[in-house]
């Protein structure tokens, strides 16, 4: 293996361009030319290739975004654009990839090793942390942290006015942030997708806080009821209280992302190489309690990552 390839895609995280100098130094040390591939899956079909060098990859590892850009990018989905794709890394002479994101991402990672025999190693690049295989995912500790600090405001005012505040935190599938930050916020309750929401249950707890006192409920926007505007909708229609709502949304993405986060993106960078290098694909590699872990790409998908059972009941318990 002479020349490997890293790119990041679908939805971006911060950490991700910790990762891609861990991925250029890490390269570098045992003797590999490292190409970053501009623009996710669409840049690997046109052939938007950048060789990577030290010089390319300083003063980024406390920046948020990433530096190789994503995309979404439905024509990766059709064996077409595979095909597109691989062409170009063969004829770039790119030996091995590293594939930075989301399941989305390791689907066509997956693909892209079963169809063409490229070897691809997968890390976990989404702050949603809902990838099995990994404690955490490179982004996560960051989202947390920001949407900790935003509700700790709309906290202060909620509790001035004595008032009713849903907040919609992000997590389409998983309830992770959700969680964690209602934990870390004091929440009073915590609607995750992973669970049904009861209306009549939320409403009791609203009650016991005192209708004209500050109540904060986190959302996960995947929450079945259609994400905190669908919950303080049926609110009002059922008890007639009305609420205020804020949606987070993308300020979660953004950010220099904190120390774990920078951690776990350099860790998992190295390991990366170092699992190509070894002759391994098809995997993702991973943290858990503290090892490096490497799992079927196909584990990460089919293997549904659930909020633990013991952080719901905590976060009830603290009420
Ligand atoms: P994430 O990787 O964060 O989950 P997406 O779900 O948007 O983000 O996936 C990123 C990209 O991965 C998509 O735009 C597409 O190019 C590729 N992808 C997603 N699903 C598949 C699939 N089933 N087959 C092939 N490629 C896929």
């Amino acid at each position: 293996m002479k020349r490997i390839a890293v790119f990041t895609s679908g939805g971006d995280a911060p950490g991700m361009n910790a990762h891609i100098r861990a991925v250029e130094r890490t390269g570098e040390k045992r003797g590999l030319e490292v190409i970053g591939i501009i623009g996710g899956y669409s840049g690997m079909m046109l052939g938007h290739f950048e060789v990577l060098d030290r010089i390319r990859t300083a003063n980024i590892i406390d920046r948020g975004g990433t530096i190789l850009k994503t995309s979404r990018c439905p024509e990766f989905e059709e064996v077409e654009g595979r095909i597109k794709a691989a062409e170009e890394l063969r004829k770039h002479g790119i030996d091995g990839v590293v594939a930075c994101g989301g399941d989305g991402t390791f689907h066509g990672a997956h693909y892209l090793w079963q169809e063409h025999g490229i070897p691809i190693v997968g890390t976990p690049g989404t702050i949603d942390n809902d990838l099995s295989g990994t404690d955490y995912t490179i982004g996560y500790d960051t989202a947390i942290n920001t949407a900790a600090q935003a509700i700790d405001k709309i906290r202060d005012t909620a509790d001035s006015h004595g008032r009713l505040f849903f907040i919609e935190v992000m997590g389409r599938h998983a309830g992770f942030i959700a969680m964690d930050v209602g934990i870390a916020c004091g929440a009073e309750y915590v609607a995750v997708p992973e669970t049904l929401t009861d209306i009549d249950e939320m409403y009791q707890r609203i009650l016991a806080q005192g209708l004209d006192k500050r109540t904060v409920v986190i959302v996960g926007e995947g929450d079945e009821l259609g994400g905190a505007l669908g919950i303080s909708k049926k609110l009002e229609e059922r008890y007639g209280i009305s609420s205020k709502i804020s949606i987070l949304g993308h300020i979660q993405r953004g950010g220099s992302p904190t120390v774990r986060d920078r951690v776990l993106a350099s860790r998992l960078g190295a390991a990366a190489v170092d699992a190509l290098l070894e002759g391994r694909s098809d995997v993702m590699v991973g943290e858990m309690s503290g090892q490096i872990t490497s799992v079927p790409l196909e584990q990460t998908w089919e293997e549904r990552k659930l909020v633990p059972p013991y952080l719901t009941e905590l976060a009830y318990l603290l009420v």
